[in-house]
C-alpha cells in the first residue's frame, strides 16, 4: 500500500540478522526463530520483519502448518 510516512523517527527496521530494511509488520520473536528467522533482537519479544521477511515468515508457518496437520 503506498503510504505517505513523515513520522520517519518511528519507523522501525527489520529483525532479522543483516537486513535493516524497514519494517512493515511485528511478529512474535520466537514464531519468526520458529520460522528460521535468524533474529538480531530479543526473540522474546516482538520482531519487527520487512515486507520481504514478513513475507518468508508466513510462508514458513503456512509450511509448519501443513506439516503438523500431515503429521497427524
Ligand atoms: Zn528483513
Amino acid at each position: 500500500m503506498p503510504e505517505r510516512r513523515h513520522a520517519v523517527e518511528s519507523a522501525k527496521r527489520c529483525d532479522v540478522e543483516g537486513c535493516g530494511a524497514e519494517a512493515v509488520r511485528s511478529v512474535s520473536g520466537k514464531r519468526a526463530e520458529k520460522a528460521g528467522l535468524s533474529l538480531a533482537s530479543d526473540p522474546s519479544k516482538n520482531a519487527h520483519l520487512c515486507r520481504n521477511h514478513y513475507r518468508e515468515f508466513k510462508k514458513k508457518t503456512k509450511k509448519d502448518r501443513t506439516l503438523e496437520r500431515l503429521g497427524w
